[in-house]
């Protein structure tokens, strides 16, 4: 393997990327942010959601391909995002420990803001979350995340389908599923999508969101994950 952090700091990279014609806006753009040439730490964050939502696409693309480079995961990394972070997107997920956002974008600190629940459900807590990346500091991607066999829309589905309570809260994200279950006639890949999209459709009506969206600096999109491939798809 080719030693990356080496490469970057003889800037060969970081140059190569920028005009090679083979390299992804993705790549490029970490491997500028990952060493600024001049010592401070410019801005270099995509400026709009389809940047945003390229670099995504590419780093998942990597994740498929077994070519995960794992940017901004060092000390040099650390140091730079110490006193301010900007990410460029907001990924909403679900808790299942086979999908976790950092890993399956090929992303690294300072990246991502990630919100995960079961079955990405949402709440007012939540929808707060959500917000203050794109209304504090302009974060122009909202991703919500759904995927492949998720255990908590079966567990739901099941409970819905049995009219049996589901212990404690969990009986909370039943009944966030309901629509979606009744809309999907039990199917719970179906049932998946089309609660991903009804959270996209949800977000994309906030109040902090909606004007944002309208002047196109910012993107609420769904997608869905493959566990079996690693590709994420887009639904919306
Ligand atoms: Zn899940």
């Amino acid at each position: 393997m080719i030693n990356r952090r080496a490469l970057l700091r003889a800037g060969i990279v970081a140059g190569g990327l920028l005009t090679g014609a083979a390299a992804s806006a993705g790549t490029a753009v970490f491997a500028r942010t990952a060493r600024p040439s001049n010592g401070t730490a410019p801005d270099r964050r995509p400026a709009t959601p389809d940047q945003a939502w390229a670099i995504l696409r590419e780093g998942n693309r990597r994740w498929v391909d077994d070519t995960a480079t794992h940017p901004h995961q060092d000390a040099d990394r650390r140091r730079e995002v110490a006193q301010k972070q900007n990410p460029f997107a907001v990924v909403f997920s679900c808790i299942d420990s086979r999908v976790p956002p950092e890993l399956i974008f090929d992303t690294g600190l300072g990246d991502l803001f990630v919100i995960r629940t079961a079955a990405q459900t949402i709440d007012p807590l939540v929808t707060g979350a959500a917000e203050y990346g794109p209304a504090e500091i302009g974060t122009p991607l909202v991703v919500v995340l759904g995927h492949q066999r998720c255990g908590a829309v079966t567990a739901a589905a099941k409970s819905l389908h049995g009219h049996e309570k589901l212990p404690g809260e969990l009986s909370t994200i039943a009944y966030a599923l309901r629509s979606a279950y009744t809309r999907s006639g039990g199917d719970v890949d179906k049932m998946i999508r089309i609660n991903t999209v009804d959270v996209v459709n949800q977000l994309r009506r906030d109040k902090l969101f909606a004007p944002r969206i309208a002047k196109g600096e910012l993107k609420v999109i769904g997608a869905y994950y493959s566990i079996d491939t690693g590709t994420v798809t887009r639904l919306v």
